[in-house]
């Protein structure tokens, strides 16, 4: 069965330590080895800066692990492909992989609307408007005043309507995430889960996630262990957010964002990318094959951008 993973940090890093293994590292957690042996077909690679780098070295460094993404990923590994459309995913022969770039929060771009253009001529497919905390464009998750979209943040909503990519909901504030989903063509939320469920600023409620699906956006279930339950869950508290998610409607809608090698803390049996494996066997259990194939697959893949 072949794998979409919406959401993982891999290029982050790389960036952190170009010296690791991303082929076989025992530390890394969607090595490419994994993904060539536990089916995967697209995998989102995430430019993700931290908010501690002075505002001056954010673009930069967003720079720089696009870089890192060809040098070390995409000329290393020919069978992966770098990714911009839905029909380049199509196309894709079998054993290749593809990879499609996204973005984890506009800071970087600074107050500029203008630079989203280029980091879509870069291949940059789908952007998150915030991290956790609040930027020019938008409040994040953990502000807690829950502010929402600025009038540049409108602005840039506005921007990725017209190149056609996804506006990712994931990490913004509750305030943002109506603000822009009233806005964005093409939303989705990469890698959040119920919050119903495991009440984390970083989930969505049941509006939420109703609304979302309304306007026909994919919804990652992510692998981190904070946003699925108290304790130390395992795959099982991971089963109770799709059956729920479904529950709600969301069984054309539901895809997977592991936050692989963006989460120290994993849960138990799904420490890994080849975890999916486990993953599918449960899925099986419960769903028709079909059904299941739309969730590892489908749901994200038929959404991409044109
Ligand atoms: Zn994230």
């Amino acid at each position: 069965m072949q794998i979409f993973d919406a959401h993982c940090d891999l290029l982050y890093k790389l960036w952190l330590d170009p010296s690791i293994d991303v082929y076989s590292g025992a530390g890394v957690q969607s090595s490419l080895q994994q993904l060539f042996d536990h089916s995967a077909k697209i995998q989102c690679f995430a430019v993700f800066i931290p908010d501690y780098l002075p505002q001056e070295e954010k673009l930069p460094a967003v720079l720089k692990q696009i870089s890192l993404f060809h040098s070390c990923i995409l000329q290393r590994f020919p069978s992966i492909k770098h990714i911009t459309s839905k029909k380049e995913a199509e196309n894709l022969a079998e054993g290749e992989i593809g990879a499609l770039l996204t973005l984890e929060g506009c800071g970087p771009l600074g107050n500029s609307v203008n630079l989203a253009e280029t980091l879509y001529r870069l291949g940059v497919r789908s952007f998150n408007l915030t991290w956790n905390y609040a930027n020019y464009f938008a409040d994040g998750a953990l502000e807690t005043r829950n502010g929402g979209l600025s009038e540049l943040g409108c602005r840039l909503v506005d921007s990725f309507n017209e190149m056609k990519v996804w506006t990712d909901l994931s990490h913004l504030s509750e305030q943002s995430f109506w603000d822009v989903l009233e806005r964005a063509e093409y939303p989705v939320a990469s890698h959040s889960n119920a919050y119903k469920l495991c009440p984390h600023p970083r989930n969505l409620n049941d509006s939420q996630l109703k609304a979302l699906m309304e306007k026909d956006g994919a919804i990652g279930v992510t692998f981190v262990p904070q946003f699925t339950a108290g304790g130390k869950p395992v795959l099982h508290d991971l089963l109770h957010h799709v059956d729920y998610i479904c529950s709600l409607g969301g069984s054309m809608h539901l895809g997977f964002g592991s936050d692989f090698d963006g989460i120290e803390e994993t849960i138990t049996g799904l420490e890994s990318y080849k975890g999916y494996d486990s993953l599918i066997q449960e899925l099986l259990k419960r769903y028709p094959e079909s059904l299941v194939e739309r969730f590892l697959y489908s749901n994200f893949a038929d959404r991409l951008p044109e």
